[in-house]
């Protein structure tokens, strides 16, 4: 399809309430890859304001991280018609990526270190709790494997090599993952818990992860993987999207991968 002809929706999850350490970066990355392929973009704030029906319009979501307490204004909100419309979009495979604060509310609960049980969607099935204000927080640089299925062999297909994310987390919460597909196993850092040796969560097409950084950024392959599911999604067609020149951003993960004294794993081929 011309991609004149195509347009993209991002629905951007409580934009006030939810957007710690930089995660409407990847509002900003998705938009601008898509527009430098010539696709327009509409970016749709999802809050307090917004009608149930307006989820439909949604091809991609984005949630960021928030605070325990904003995390218990938000799901103040998102509960009834536009919970249900949110997990109607996520059941039927619109793509999505959840950082830290959100995905917490898509599991079954989040326990803040202070308050009460925050009761999520149950969408994931996973829970997440905050040991208390004692116990230290997840903070720093991390680095993961992308394994979950089908994303992971959609992604290496993309690079012509394993996925490697690079991000940073900053969480007091920890998540234990029940039936559901992890989304990576950690190289560097904590990960859903410090324990288990798993990063995030995969459902459908939705991404679940720790990692702020911001993410896409740092990682262009997951932003174009977004952009060309929810296009295919809506389209009903195969996408195919052109390559962009991210010289830059291999040149960033180089250096990060370096600094982390994991040049081995930088062996990046030419196109990404
Ligand atoms: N408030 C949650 C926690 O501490 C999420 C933090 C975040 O989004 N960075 O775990």
């Amino acid at each position: 399809m011309n991609p004149e002809h195509l347009e993209l929706t991002i629905g951007w999850l409580y934009p006030t309430l939810m957007s710690t350490y930089g995660d409407r970066g990847n509002v900003i990355c998705l938009q601008q890859r898509a527009q430098w392929r010539g696709i327009r973009v509409n970016v749709l704030p999802l809050d307090q304001q917004t009608r149930a029906d307006q989820f439909h319009q949604v091809d991609v979501f984005m949630g960021g991280g928030a605070q325990d307490r904003q995390q218990e204004i938000v799901m103040r909100d998102l509960r009834g018609a536009k919970a249900d419309a949110l997990r109607e979009k996520l059941e039927t495979g619109t793509p999505g990526v959840f950082t830290c604060g959100s995905p917490q509310l898509l599991g079954h609960y989040y326990e803040p270190a202070l308050g009460q049980r925050i009761e999520g969607l149950g969408l994931l099935d996973f829970v997440s709790k905050h040991p208390g204000l004692d116990a230290r927080r997840c903070i720093g640089n991390v680095v993961f494997e992308l394994t979950a299925s089908p994303l992971a062999q959609d992604l290496e297909q993309m690079l012509g090599r394993k996925p490697i994310v690079i991000g940073f987390e900053n969480h007091g919460g920890r998540t234990y993952l029940g039936n559901v597909s992890p989304l990576g196993k950690v190289v560097k850092g904590y990960g859903n818990n410090g324990e288990d040796g798993m990063e995030g969560a995969f459902y459908r097409n939705a991404i679940a992860t720790y990692s702020h950084g911001p993410l896409l950024p740092k990682n262009p392959f997951i932003a174009d993987w977004l952009i060309q599911t929810g296009l295919k999604q809506k389209y009903q067609t195969p996408i195919t999207l052109t390559p962009l020149d991210d010289t830059l951003a291999k040149q960033a993960r180089a250096a990060m991968l370096k600094r982390l004294s994991l040049t081995n794993l930088a062996q990046e081929p030419v196109n990404c």
